[in-house]
């Protein structure tokens, strides 16, 4: 199909169908971050948005018409999705689109707030135009760049149909916020965060946990609880640190600058940000970086529950703990109840004793391998 598609999405856009706006980012200097390094941000023209949605309408229709051979009720089935795998298989995301409901849209990449909000607009429009059953709309911005928007903008975006901002706040921590280079303040952060919400439309905030490194996970901790707190979120969506080779941060942990926290630290910086955390709003652990996958829920109804979950993992002996990390992380367990298990429990002490045999640091190693998910 003839349409571009730009390098990520968040996990919870994973069944939306993708639309590029603008290409990278237009900051790019964030030194966690590798995902546009190297790469010149630019806005796409709305005639060339458009070209995208159009090829993606008629690959829609190819497919509704390969259902309607298969079956006469023309519904997307497992059987369709077959079919098209082999016999035209550049249709397979849309197909897989439809099947899953045809229902989300996510609008790459970074920035698409710095689109001009008429172009922007007229985007969105068209989108619906073209594919009636879209509920949702949902795009990446910084939020530098929502707070330069009016809430008269933000508004006028979502009547045309945007639904959804998802925003990476990271850290509340202003000297962390400095030191990663993120390019704003945490007072920037909840002035754009209230406005978005003031305008009506639904925010995702994004935090990293383990940023901080070992000298500043509390004040990175109480800080982002802070400014989360006064936001109130839709969502707050749970990251943990990862290094990979082309991170700028890596260079800094080489040359000793920045400690990297193990998972028992980042689950304490948790346990302390969630403590200090009030709000209406989900949080959510919709990564496969982080360790406790099941501390989610609503943060007034659930914190309690969800300090619970902490607290079990923290009260664990050490050698179930490190037995925990290494088969989470190796996608042996998901949950800890999963170490119920007795045989994936001794497959995990397995590795773990042939770590301890041929002198390898676990930490290192689940550090290193936290990098094969980003
Ligand atoms: S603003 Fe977002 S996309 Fe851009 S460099 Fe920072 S983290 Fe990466």
């Amino acid at each position: 199909m003839n349409f571009e598609q730009g390098p990520i999405r968040p996990p919870s856009e994973a069944d939306s169908l993708f639309v590029r706006v603008t290409r990278n980012c237009p900051w790019n200097k964030c030194l966690f971050c590798h995902v546009y390094k190297g790469k010149k941000f630019s806005r796409r023209s709305v005639e060339e948005i458009k070209d995208d949605i159009l090829a993606m309408e008629r690959g829609a229709s190819r497919v509704e018409s390969y259902a309607l051979k298969i079956d006469s009720s023309g519904r997307i089935t497992r059987e369709v999705l077959e079919y098209i795998y082999h016999h035209e298989p550049n249709l397979l995301q849309i197909a897989f689109w439809l099947y899953r409901g045809g229902k989300n849209v996510f609008l790459q990449d970074g920035d698409n707030l710095t689109m001009p909000a008429d172009k922007l607009a007229e985007i969105l429009i068209f989108i619906r135009e073209q594919f009636p059953t879209v509920e949702r709309i949902t795009t990446y911005t910084r939020a530098k760049t929502a707070g330069r928007r009016s809430v008269a903008e933000l508004a006028m975006l979502k009547e045309a149909g945007l639904t959804r901002v998802h925003v990476g706040l990271e850290t509340g921590y202003n000297p962390l916020l400095d030191y990663m280079r993120k390019g704003i303040t945490a007072e920037e952060h909840i002035e754009a965060g209230l406005k978005i919400k003031e305008a009506g439309l639904s925010l995702s905030e994004y935090v990293i946990l383990g940023l901080g490194g070992r000298s500043m996970w509390k004040e990175h901790a109480l800080e982002t609880a802070k400014v989360l707190s006064k936001i109130d979120p839709n969502f707050i969506r749970l990251r943990t640190l990862a290094m990979r080779e082309d991170i700028p941060l890596l260079e800094k942990v080489h040359l000793g600058e920045f400690q990297l926290s193990n998972d028992d630290e980042i689950v304490v910086e948790e346990k302390l940000l969630l403590e200090n955390l009030h709000g209406t709003g989900y949080l959510v652990s919709d990564h496969i970086l982080n360790l406790l996958e099941d501390v989610e829920g609503n943060l007034a109804r659930d914190k309690t529950s969800m300090l619970k979950i902490i607290d079990n993992y923290l009260s664990l002996p050490a050698e179930e703990r490190a037995n925990f990390c290494l088969g989470r992380r190796l996608g042996i367990y998901r949950y800890m109840r999963d170490m119920e298990d007795a045989e994936r429990y001794e497959q995990v002490s397995k590795l773990r004793r042939h770590l301890i045999e041929t002198g390898q640091d676990q930490d290192e190693f689940l550090i290193q391998y936290r990098g094969n998910f980003i």
